[in-house]
């Protein structure tokens, strides 16, 4: 059975995942996770999240894959501590430190982290010997290298299927520790690979040059995304055991989105439907969401530099949740502006519904101009939507049509 892993960068998102669709979620406690810049859970709100996803037969992986250093040991026997008595499902390592200690200290179940970059059978092989159940293998490979990376070790296999990606090897990069002192390898990437970058010669350095590719400025180390969609088939044939979604400081319009895709995908190709006929309303979703332009990735052994700009193509505006709905009523928490005008529902059936929003209503069922973040308003809906279905407000609603970019090879 394949499994989809999405990202669970708070407590919210990893519901939001569960309800979506994911088979499990990764998330990290406070420290040692990497992310550091994402919620992250504490202690009390990890337990919330362990009984939660197992209450809907899914599992959850606690991420500890940052690198540590002799000083951190104590803060991570602790931890493990507290892990032995609220178990996660597998526990996500790079560091080999942390790995002797949590192989030594625990059964539970070890995952090697792609921070680990993992691209042989052999490495693979030597990590047997210290109870590691899975590896999630480095986003660097082809679907070949997989291949006979599979046939060779006889351990799971976990792969990037959709997200960011490294210009360097993932998170083998110091530019951002370099230049703002936010180490990648800690959790703390500035994501400095996205700027734009002049040139400048040894002895003029009052002097710089910049190199121009366009009017946007030069964006020499910027990567693509990756989307796997289109390769999904090949992907899972290869002998992946897990498909991860990237991005747990993404937001969870992203999350619920993401993962109601590539729900839908593989239980169509698993189930011998009409996938390639289905290919376009999948991109036509996953353009909705917040990225860079897509690609393949390693997949096919092209990647692709983003050159264009350092931003983001932003098609569709997260508006709110539908956290109610009562006789032809949604209550939305709001989460940005809302007024009247064009708006879609999407739910966790993965059904989308358009709707007109004419007025807006407070509690007590006065008129609204809007409804600003953090409020509760109501609005009518025409049919009824599962609760916690995301509401947002799409570019397509003014041209009747999402431009659909191709997935670059
Ligand atoms: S700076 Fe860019 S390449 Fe380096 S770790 Fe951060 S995201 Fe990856």
């Amino acid at each position: 059975m394949v499994e989809l892993l999405s990202p669970g960068g708070n407590l919210e998102k990893i519901k939001f995942a569960c309800l979506y669709g994911a088979d499990a979620v990764y998330c990290a406690l406070k420290k040692f996770g990497l992310r550091s810049q994402a919620g992250n859970l504490t202690k009390e709100q990890y337990i919330e999240a362990l009984n939660f996803v197992h209450s809907y037969g899914k599992k959850l992986y606690l991420t500890l894959n940052a690198y540590l250093f002799d000083k951190d040991f104590e803060e991570l026997f602790g931890i493990i501590d507290f892990l032995n008595t609220h178990k996660p499902d597998g526990v996500i390592v790079s560091d080999l430190g942390v790995l002797n200690v949590v192989s030594k200290n625990t059964d539970i179940p070890i995952h090697i982290s792609t921070q680990a970059n993992i691209t042989n059978s052999y490495a693979a092989q030597l990590l047997k010997n210290f109870n590691v159940k899975r590896v999630v293998i480095a986003r660097e490979m082809t679907l070949e290298d997989i291949k006979q990376f599979k046939e060779r070790v006889d351990l799971e296999l976990e792969a990037f299927i959709h997200g960011a990606m490294c210009m360097a090897y993932s998170g083998r990069c110091f530019l951002s520790s370099y230049m703002t002192g936010r180490s990648a390898n800690r959790g703390d990437c500035a994501q400095s690979c996205r700027w734009r970058y002049e040139v400048i010669e040894e002895k003029r350095s009052n002097q710089p040059i910049t190199v121009e590719e366009h009017k946007e400025g030069s964006f020499i180390f910027n990567s693509y995304d990756l989307c796997a969609i289109p390769i999904l088939p090949d992907i899972i044939r290869s002998g992946v055991k897990s498909l991860k979604i990237e991005g747990r400081m993404k937001s969870i319009h992203y999350v619920a989105t993401t993962t109601a895709v590539y729900r839908d995908a593989i239980d169509t190709i698993l189930s011998g439907g009409k996938f390639n006929e289905k290919i376009e309303y999948y991109m036509k979703e996953l353009e909705k969401v917040s990225h860079r332009p897509y690609s393949l990735g390693f997949y096919l052994g092209k990647p692709k530099q983003y050159l264009a700009s350092s931003g983001y193509i932003r098609r569709c505006k997260f508006c709110g949740i539908i956290v109610k709905t009562e006789d032809g009523l949604a209550k939305v928490q709001v989460r940005d502006k809302i007024e009247a005008g064009e708006y879609e529902i999407t739910q966790p059936n993965f059904k989308n519904i358009k709707i007109h929003i004419n007025s807006l209503f407070d509690e007590n069922m006065n008129k609204k101009i809007c409804g600003n973040p953090n409020e509760f308003v109501y609005i009518k809906i025409p049919e009824k939507v599962e609760n916690l279905s995301l509401l947002r407000r799409c570019s397509e609603s003014n041209s009747g049509k999402v431009e659909i970019q191709k997935v670059a090879l």
